[in-house]
Protein backbone atom coordinates (compact mmCIF):
# COMPACT_ATOMS: atom_id res chain seq x y z
CA UNK A 1 0.00 0.00 0.00
CA UNK A 2 2.81 2.28 0.26
CA UNK A 3 5.32 3.19 -2.01
CA UNK A 4 8.53 2.45 -0.77
CA UNK A 5 10.40 5.27 -2.22
CA UNK A 6 10.25 7.48 0.67
CA UNK A 7 9.70 6.67 4.83
CA UNK A 8 9.65 10.21 6.81
CA UNK A 9 9.79 10.09 10.94
CA UNK A 10 7.92 12.94 11.93
CA UNK A 11 9.64 15.06 14.71
CA UNK A 12 7.76 18.06 16.65
CA UNK A 13 9.43 20.15 19.28
CA UNK A 14 7.86 21.97 21.61
CA UNK A 15 4.60 22.38 20.03
CA UNK A 16 2.43 24.74 21.70
CA UNK A 17 -1.26 26.39 20.67
CA UNK A 18 -3.18 29.02 22.47
CA UNK A 19 -6.55 30.07 21.89
CA UNK A 20 -7.85 32.88 22.41
CA UNK A 21 -4.62 33.51 24.77
CA UNK A 22 -5.70 30.22 25.95
CA UNK A 23 -2.92 27.63 26.00
CA UNK A 24 -4.11 24.11 24.87
CA UNK A 25 -0.65 22.41 23.85
CA UNK A 26 2.07 23.16 26.27
CA UNK A 27 5.40 22.46 24.71
CA UNK A 28 4.49 18.73 23.38
CA UNK A 29 7.71 17.20 22.07
CA UNK A 30 7.08 13.82 20.10
CA UNK A 31 9.16 11.54 17.63
CA UNK A 32 7.90 9.05 15.43
CA UNK A 33 10.20 7.11 13.91
CA UNK A 34 9.86 6.02 9.83
CA UNK A 35 7.44 3.31 9.35
CA UNK A 36 6.26 3.50 12.80
CA UNK A 37 3.11 3.88 14.36
CA UNK A 38 2.41 6.48 17.55
CA UNK A 39 -1.45 6.40 18.79
CA UNK A 40 -2.08 9.40 21.28
CA UNK A 41 -4.75 8.41 23.81
CA UNK A 42 -6.19 10.89 26.24
CA UNK A 43 -9.41 11.92 27.85
CA UNK A 44 -11.72 14.54 25.80
CA UNK A 45 -10.62 17.81 25.61
CA UNK A 46 -6.93 17.37 26.27
CA UNK A 47 -5.63 18.30 22.52
CA UNK A 48 -4.99 15.69 20.58
CA UNK A 49 -6.84 16.54 17.64
CA UNK A 50 -5.57 19.95 18.05
CA UNK A 51 -1.51 18.24 18.40
CA UNK A 52 -2.52 15.69 15.37
CA UNK A 53 -4.11 19.05 12.83
CA UNK A 54 -0.62 21.37 13.56
CA UNK A 55 1.44 18.19 12.14
CA UNK A 56 -0.33 18.91 8.64
CA UNK A 57 -0.89 22.96 9.63
CA UNK A 58 -4.49 22.51 9.70
CA UNK A 59 -3.68 24.44 13.08
CA UNK A 60 -0.60 27.14 13.45
CA UNK A 61 1.26 26.30 16.23
CA UNK A 62 1.88 29.45 18.59
CA UNK A 63 5.10 28.09 19.21
CA UNK A 64 7.66 25.22 18.74
CA UNK A 65 8.58 23.58 14.79
CA UNK A 66 7.34 20.32 13.62
CA UNK A 67 9.40 18.51 11.08
CA UNK A 68 8.26 15.97 8.18
CA UNK A 69 11.73 13.44 7.14
CA UNK A 70 14.14 16.27 7.40
CA UNK A 71 12.14 19.39 6.13
CA UNK A 72 10.66 21.62 8.81
CA UNK A 73 7.18 22.22 7.81
CA UNK A 74 6.33 25.42 10.47
CA UNK A 75 8.66 27.76 8.38
CA UNK A 76 7.10 30.41 7.33
CA UNK A 77 7.85 30.22 3.57
CA UNK A 78 6.70 26.18 3.96
CA UNK A 79 3.96 25.32 0.71
CA UNK A 80 1.01 24.14 2.43
CA UNK A 81 -0.56 22.89 -0.47
CA UNK A 82 2.87 20.64 -0.68
CA UNK A 83 2.30 19.42 3.21
CA UNK A 84 -1.09 18.70 2.81
CA UNK A 85 -0.19 16.09 0.54
CA UNK A 86 2.59 14.82 2.17
CA UNK A 87 0.80 14.92 5.47
CA UNK A 88 -2.79 12.27 4.71
CA UNK A 89 -5.34 13.13 7.46
CA UNK A 90 -8.55 10.80 7.69
CA UNK A 91 -10.88 12.52 10.22
CA UNK A 92 -13.92 11.03 12.24
CA UNK A 93 -16.01 12.40 10.10
CA UNK A 94 -15.28 10.87 6.72
CA UNK A 95 -15.15 14.90 5.67
CA UNK A 96 -16.08 13.49 1.75
CA UNK A 97 -17.39 15.89 -0.14
CA UNK A 98 -20.84 15.57 -0.61
CA UNK A 99 -22.09 16.69 -4.09
CA UNK A 100 -19.47 14.83 -5.72
CA UNK A 101 -19.64 11.02 -6.43
CA UNK A 102 -16.56 8.54 -4.55
CA UNK A 103 -14.23 9.11 -7.85
CA UNK A 104 -14.21 12.65 -7.84
CA UNK A 105 -13.80 12.98 -4.64
CA UNK A 106 -10.59 10.80 -4.44
CA UNK A 107 -9.21 12.40 -8.42
CA UNK A 108 -10.06 16.31 -7.03
CA UNK A 109 -6.54 16.51 -5.24
CA UNK A 110 -4.61 14.57 -7.79
CA UNK A 111 -5.63 16.96 -10.55
CA UNK A 112 -5.67 20.48 -8.84
CA UNK A 113 -2.84 19.70 -6.62
CA UNK A 114 -0.77 16.66 -8.38
CA UNK A 115 -1.97 18.14 -11.69
CA UNK A 116 -2.34 14.87 -12.75
CA UNK A 117 -5.17 14.55 -15.81
CA UNK A 118 -7.74 13.37 -15.41
CA UNK A 119 -7.38 10.11 -16.78
CA UNK A 120 -4.33 9.56 -14.93
CA UNK A 121 -6.00 10.37 -11.78
CA UNK A 122 -9.24 8.00 -12.48
CA UNK A 123 -6.20 4.98 -12.74
CA UNK A 124 -4.71 5.83 -9.22
CA UNK A 125 -7.98 6.27 -7.75
CA UNK A 126 -9.66 2.86 -9.02
CA UNK A 127 -6.63 1.16 -8.08
CA UNK A 128 -6.81 2.86 -4.47
CA UNK A 129 -10.49 2.01 -4.28
CA UNK A 130 -9.39 -1.58 -5.08
CA UNK A 131 -7.37 -1.56 -1.88
CA UNK A 132 -10.19 -1.20 0.08
CA UNK A 133 -13.23 -2.75 -2.05
CA UNK A 134 -14.99 -0.38 -3.31
CA UNK A 135 -14.12 -0.36 -6.72
CA UNK A 136 -17.57 -0.99 -7.65
CA UNK A 137 -19.17 2.14 -5.73
CA UNK A 138 -16.94 4.32 -7.59
CA UNK A 139 -19.91 6.28 -9.36
CA UNK A 140 -22.13 6.94 -5.77
CA UNK A 141 -22.35 9.59 -3.95
CA UNK A 142 -20.78 9.01 0.14
CA UNK A 143 -24.44 9.46 1.15
CA UNK A 144 -25.31 6.29 -0.51
CA UNK A 145 -22.77 4.43 1.31
CA UNK A 146 -22.69 3.34 4.94
CA UNK A 147 -20.39 5.11 7.17
CA UNK A 148 -17.33 2.41 7.32
CA UNK A 149 -17.92 2.54 3.45
CA UNK A 150 -17.25 6.01 3.28
CA UNK A 151 -14.44 5.73 5.80
CA UNK A 152 -12.94 3.50 3.69
CA UNK A 153 -13.47 6.23 0.37
CA UNK A 154 -11.51 8.77 2.74
CA UNK A 155 -8.51 6.30 3.61
CA UNK A 156 -8.22 5.89 -0.40
CA UNK A 157 -8.41 9.73 -0.63
CA UNK A 158 -5.31 10.40 1.29
CA UNK A 159 -3.46 7.27 0.37
CA UNK A 160 -3.51 8.19 -3.34
CA UNK A 161 -1.88 11.36 -3.01
CA UNK A 162 1.40 9.11 -1.54
CA UNK A 163 1.99 10.53 1.64
CA UNK A 164 4.93 10.37 3.97
CA UNK A 165 2.93 9.78 6.48
CA UNK A 166 -1.22 9.00 7.88
CA UNK A 167 -3.15 10.91 10.52
CA UNK A 168 -5.96 9.37 12.01
CA UNK A 169 -8.26 11.15 14.59
CA UNK A 170 -10.49 9.05 15.69
CA UNK A 171 -10.99 6.97 12.48
CA UNK A 172 -13.57 4.39 13.87
CA UNK A 173 -15.68 6.82 16.35
CA UNK A 174 -18.61 7.63 14.31
CA UNK A 175 -19.16 4.07 13.29
CA UNK A 176 -21.49 1.50 14.29
CA UNK A 177 -19.71 -0.92 16.21
CA UNK A 178 -19.68 -3.84 13.82
CA UNK A 179 -17.88 -1.53 10.97
CA UNK A 180 -14.96 -0.50 13.23
CA UNK A 181 -12.98 -3.69 12.63
CA UNK A 182 -13.23 -3.44 8.86
CA UNK A 183 -11.19 0.15 9.52
CA UNK A 184 -9.24 -1.06 12.16
CA UNK A 185 -7.95 -4.27 9.92
CA UNK A 186 -7.30 -1.56 6.83
CA UNK A 187 -5.29 1.01 9.48
CA UNK A 188 -3.40 -2.57 10.99
CA UNK A 189 -2.30 -3.25 6.98
CA UNK A 190 -0.92 -0.01 6.21
CA UNK A 191 0.71 -0.16 9.64
CA UNK A 192 2.16 -3.22 9.35
CA UNK A 193 3.16 -2.19 5.28
CA UNK A 194 5.55 0.32 6.88
CA UNK A 195 3.38 4.04 6.83
CA UNK A 196 4.33 6.11 9.12
CA UNK A 197 1.42 6.93 11.39
CA UNK A 198 -0.17 8.84 14.26
CA UNK A 199 -3.34 7.62 15.51
CA UNK A 200 -5.29 8.90 18.41
CA UNK A 201 -8.03 6.45 19.00
CA UNK A 202 -10.01 5.24 22.02
CA UNK A 203 -9.17 1.73 20.81
CA UNK A 204 -6.79 0.41 23.03
CA UNK A 205 -6.50 -3.12 22.15
CA UNK A 206 -5.68 -1.33 18.43
CA UNK A 207 -3.08 0.73 20.28
CA UNK A 208 -1.49 -2.11 22.10
CA UNK A 209 -1.55 -4.52 18.76
CA UNK A 210 -0.57 -1.89 16.25
CA UNK A 211 1.22 0.62 18.28
CA UNK A 212 4.89 0.89 18.63
CA UNK A 213 4.74 3.45 21.04
CA UNK A 214 1.83 5.50 22.83
CA UNK A 215 1.63 8.75 23.90
CA UNK A 216 -1.14 10.07 26.74
CA UNK A 217 -2.32 13.64 26.43
CA UNK A 218 -3.73 15.20 29.24
CA UNK A 219 -4.56 18.78 29.86
CA UNK A 220 -2.12 20.01 27.10
CA UNK A 221 0.45 18.17 27.75
CA UNK A 222 2.25 14.76 27.15
CA UNK A 223 2.62 13.36 30.20
CA UNK A 224 4.26 9.74 28.97
CA UNK A 225 5.07 8.17 25.96
CA UNK A 226 6.46 5.04 25.58
CA UNK A 227 6.00 1.32 24.05
CA UNK A 228 2.35 0.03 24.60
CA UNK A 229 3.21 -2.79 26.88
CA UNK A 230 5.00 -0.45 29.36
CA UNK A 231 2.48 2.40 29.22
CA UNK A 232 -0.68 0.00 29.74
CA UNK A 233 0.89 -2.61 31.92
CA UNK A 234 3.59 -0.34 33.95
CA UNK A 235 1.98 3.53 33.31
CA UNK A 236 4.07 5.81 36.00
CA UNK A 237 1.57 8.75 36.31
CA UNK A 238 -1.40 8.64 38.67
CA UNK A 239 -3.57 10.68 35.66
CA UNK A 240 -2.72 7.36 32.84
CA UNK A 241 -3.77 4.96 35.34
CA UNK A 242 -6.67 6.92 35.89
CA UNK A 243 -7.52 7.43 32.64
CA UNK A 244 -7.37 3.24 32.08
CA UNK A 245 -9.16 2.19 34.91
CA UNK A 246 -12.18 4.39 33.12
CA UNK A 247 -11.36 3.35 29.70
CA UNK A 248 -11.48 -0.35 31.01
P1 LIG B 1 -9.38 16.46 22.01
O1 LIG B 1 -9.22 16.16 20.55
O2 LIG B 1 -8.36 15.80 22.88
O3 LIG B 1 -10.78 16.18 22.50
P2 LIG B 1 -9.11 19.23 21.17
O4 LIG B 1 -7.77 19.33 20.56
O5 LIG B 1 -10.27 19.14 20.25
O6 LIG B 1 -9.12 18.02 22.22
O7 LIG B 1 -9.33 20.48 22.10
C1 LIG B 1 -8.40 20.90 23.09
C2 LIG B 1 -8.89 22.19 23.71
O8 LIG B 1 -8.80 23.23 22.74
C3 LIG B 1 -10.33 22.15 24.17
O9 LIG B 1 -10.44 22.89 25.35
C4 LIG B 1 -11.07 22.83 23.03
O10 LIG B 1 -12.24 23.44 23.50
C5 LIG B 1 -10.06 23.85 22.56
N1 LIG B 1 -10.21 24.16 21.13
C6 LIG B 1 -10.05 23.32 20.10
N2 LIG B 1 -10.21 23.92 18.92
C7 LIG B 1 -10.50 25.22 19.21
C8 LIG B 1 -10.78 26.40 18.42
N3 LIG B 1 -10.78 26.34 17.08
N4 LIG B 1 -11.03 27.55 19.07
C9 LIG B 1 -11.00 27.62 20.42
N5 LIG B 1 -10.74 26.56 21.22
C10 LIG B 1 -10.49 25.38 20.63
MG1 LIG C 1 -10.54 15.28 19.18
Amino acid sequence: MVSSQQRAGIRAEGVSKAFDGHLVLHAVNLAVEPGSTTCVIGPSGSGKSTFLRCLNRLEEPTSGRIFIGSEEITKADTNIDVVRSRVGMVFQNFNLFPHMTVLRNITLALTRVRKMSQDEATVVAEAQLDEVGLRAFKDRRPSQLSGGQQQRVAIARALAMQPDVMLFDEATSALDPELVKGILEIMKRLAASGMTMVVVTHELRFAREAANQVAFLDKGRLVECGPPEELFHAPSSPRLKEFLSQML
